[in-house]
């Protein structure tokens, strides 16, 4: 028997908010290309599904896709913008074991204006405060952090842990995924600050979950500061993502998609072992973009768990006898930076942020030249 994989599903392309850090919206797939249910049975048994986009709930299929995943996957999250509530809702009623993470940008005014969704936070937060009192065990939020809502960051939490549920983070990334080149962390202190009070938050918790919690976000810092990755990626060996099209790519983070094979035209087993496969494989031993996203980071978490429970060890026995058990100085670039010993310009030039850069949109019929054809 194949191993089991980790595996995420973009459904669409198609979306309804019109975010800042993300151009997905002006590159929607067309409803006929997108991913069908005789594809989604050709996948692997999985360890972990997550069900992305655009926005998954504008699939009318939604619940048939769900339904398919579930025969072949351990644990399925799905990932939206909380708009669709009614949808969400009626999904949840019949597979209340998944779990539903909504992407909140911050405290109402900050979300509306990042999101561009009328009434977006309202919408998200009565999904989310209605999944809770129908008793849905895996929901929380999920927040991108950027300039403008880093100062939201800790209070977000705070909600979040009022309503006893998840709470995940991610930072700024470009890539085809986005279809955007040009996002980069302008106040790095700032923004930093804010990640260092919700490590301490987290750290002072009761909860091992959320100790490891504090070490991702502690990547974060290192992330936007643009330094070499705290853990290997092995994105393409264990993990994967499939596109709307039913191509198969390592994940999400490249400047172009790389594609492992078609699932449309291929078994799962000729896709995963076919030369195309090794050659993406080898792509992503020397990639350098240093992503720092739940997608390749969760795996490398488990698959190098001593590293992030060294690092909890280290800060919770701090914890024992100091207000705030870590220090964003802990990364020797941030003390460098404080410093003067490296630029601003220096660390720009570490990001994948690129200002001459045609961001490629990874649609069917484009060369990844970023036209609208
Ligand atoms: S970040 Fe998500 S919700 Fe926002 S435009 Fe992109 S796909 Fe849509
Ligand atoms: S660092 Fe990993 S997740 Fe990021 S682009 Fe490279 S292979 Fe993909």
């Amino acid at each position: 028997m194949s191993k089991k994989l980790n595996g995420t599903v973009i459904v669409t392309y198609r979306c309804n908010a019109r975010c800042n850090m993300c151009n997905r919206f002006k590159a929607p797939s067309r409803p006929e290309d997108e991913i069908s249910i005789e594809t989604i049975k050709k996948l692997p048994e999985m360890y972990f599904t997550n069900i992305t986009g655009g926005e998954p709930f504008i699939r009318e299929d939604i619940k048939d896709i769900v339904r398919e995943l579930r025969k072949k996957s351990d644990r399925i999250v799905i990932s939206t913008n909380g708009f669709f509530t009614d949808k969400i809702i009626d999904l949840c009623k019949e597979v209340p074991d998944i779990g539903i993470r909504i992407s909140i940008e911050g405290l109402e005014q900050t979300n509306n204006e990042i999101r561009g969704l009328p009434d977006g936070f309202n919408r998200g937060y009565t999904t989310l405060k209605k999944l809770r009192e129908m008793g849905m065990k895996d929901v929380g939020f999920g927040m991108t952090v950027q300039d403008r809502n880093a100062p939201d960051l800790c209070e977000l939490y705070k909600l979040s842990d009022e309503l006893d549920m998840e709470f995940a983070t991610a930072s700024l990334h470009n890539s085809f995924y986005f279809v955007e080149a040009k996002n980069i962390i302008k106040d790095r202190p700032m923004v930093a600050q804010n990640f260092e009070n919700l490590v301490n938050m987290l750290l002072k918790s009761n909860s091992p979950k959320k100790w490891f919690r504090a070490y991702f976000n502690h990547g974060l810092i290192n992330y936007i500061y643009g330094q070499k990755r705290l853990l290997p990626c092995d994105m393409s060996f264990d993990t994967f993502f499939i596109d709307p099209y039913g191509d198969v790519m390592p994940c999400n983070g490249t400047k172009d998609k790389e594609v492992m094979g078609n699932l449309n035209d291929q078994t799962w087993d000729e896709l995963w072992n076919s030369e195309q496969a090794e050659r993406v494989r080898k792509v992503v031993r020397c990639c350098d973009r240093d992503c720092w996203m739940i997608g390749s980071v969760s795996p490398a978490m488990h698959k190098y768990i001593w590293v992030p429970a060294w690092w909890v060890i280290r800060h919770k026995f701090k914890a024992l006898f100091m207000k705030k058990p870590y220090s964003m100085y802990e990364l020797k670039v941030v003390r460098d930076y404080r410093d003067g010993k490296v630029s601003k310009e220096e660390l720009d030039k570490c990001s994948t942020c690129d200002f001459n850069a045609v961001a490629n949109n990874g649609l069917k019929d484009c060369g990844g030249c970023g036209c609208d054809k």
